[in-house]
């Protein structure tokens, strides 16, 4: 079944002629958001590994990718995924090494590094750059919701006119931006995902990320769900909105994902988030069946 979307793996086969698979890496960085610099604790949902809970944290950034490597096919394409944390979170030099460390194959096409919009200065934005002499590189910025009231709620700490510049920072040194917001989030309703989803639309950013809200153990977002401070939304209202998401988003904005994905072991609610294949599968549905596409109604209303 094709997608009724613009999907990655699609974009990846027309440029490299084959799907391009990732291997994540924890660089071992921290967050500004999280050591003091900017806040403690960091977002309310954010677990003790900063994302990719699944990477072995004993093995030094070489060894994470040549572990991958060692066992795959010698005409396979690599992205190499910098995920744990905030990945520009150091001087240049040490960015370097660590970006380095990590480069150590020809089959490595992609660079991804994911960060906040508050640690991309114009020195990152160089350094980024002078990879792109013999790799294509990404960026991947957390902006979760466009609201800023929400922002708060979350402790993401920063607000839209940082994200707005940032990415308007890396769009002037040529690199490209992917998003991810988040479905979800507390106090934020079908409005919010509209203007977040403007917000992108007309900031023409490359790609984007969807991820719905889910709780995991021994976060903020835990202890609130706990209380009964928190209620998580159900998968059809996940499905409702992210499909509504996908026909507001401007047809050239590739889709990188349209789920979260949380280890069982990790995870405290909603129990549906495991059922990605599912998700996946109803949103296409609905979508082919009722004629529907990515960017069908943002096609509308710039028509009008
Ligand atoms: S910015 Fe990312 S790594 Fe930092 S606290 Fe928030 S979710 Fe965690």
């Amino acid at each position: 079944m094709k997608h009724p979307y613009s999907t990655l793996n699609e974009m990846l086969k027309a440029t490299y002629g084959q799907k391009i698979r990732k291997i994540c890496v924890d660089g071992g960085f921290s967050c500004p958001n999280r050591d003091g610099t900017c806040g403690v604790g960091g977002c309310i949902f954010c677990g003790e590994r900063g994302s990719g809970e699944h990477i072995d944290p004993s093995q030094s950034i070489r060894e994470q990718v040549a572990s991958v490597l060692q066992k795959a096919k010698p005409d396979s394409q690599w992205i190499v995924y910098f995920q744990n944390f905030t990945n520009t979170y150091a001087p240049v030099d040490v960015l370097r090494v660590r970006y380095d460390a990590a480069l150590i194959d020809e089959r490595i096409r992609i660079l991804d590094i994911g960060t906040r919009p508050d640690c991309v200065d114009d020195t990152v934005c160089e350094l980024l750059q002078s990879y792109q002499e013999s790799y294509e590189v990404w960026v991947e910025l957390g902006l979760q919701t466009a609201n800023d009231e929400t922002a708060r709620r979350i402790h993401r700490g920063y607000d839209l006119v940082c994200f707005r510049e940032a990415v308007k920072r890396l769009q002037a040194h040529g690199l490209p931006v992917i998003v991810h917001i988040i479905i979800g989030l507390p106090g934020e309703t079908i409005e919010d995902i509209r203007h977040t989803i403007s917000v992108l639309n007309e900031l023409h950013i490359d790609g984007i990320k969807i991820h719905s809200l889910f709780v995991m153990k021994d976060t903020e977002l835990a202890r609130q769900y706990e209380q009964g401070l928190f209620t998580p939304i159900s998968m059809q209202t996940y499905i409702d909105r992210t499909m509504e998401a996908v026909l507001r988003l401007s047809p050239e904005i590739v889709i990188h994902r349209l789920t979260g994905n949380c280890l069982r072991e990790h995870l405290l609610a909603p129990d549906w988030i495991i059922e990605r294949d599912l998700i996946l599968y109803t949103i296409d549905r609905r979508m082919i069946e009722n004629g529907w596409h990515q960017g069908l109604w943002y096609e509308a209303d710039c028509s009008m």
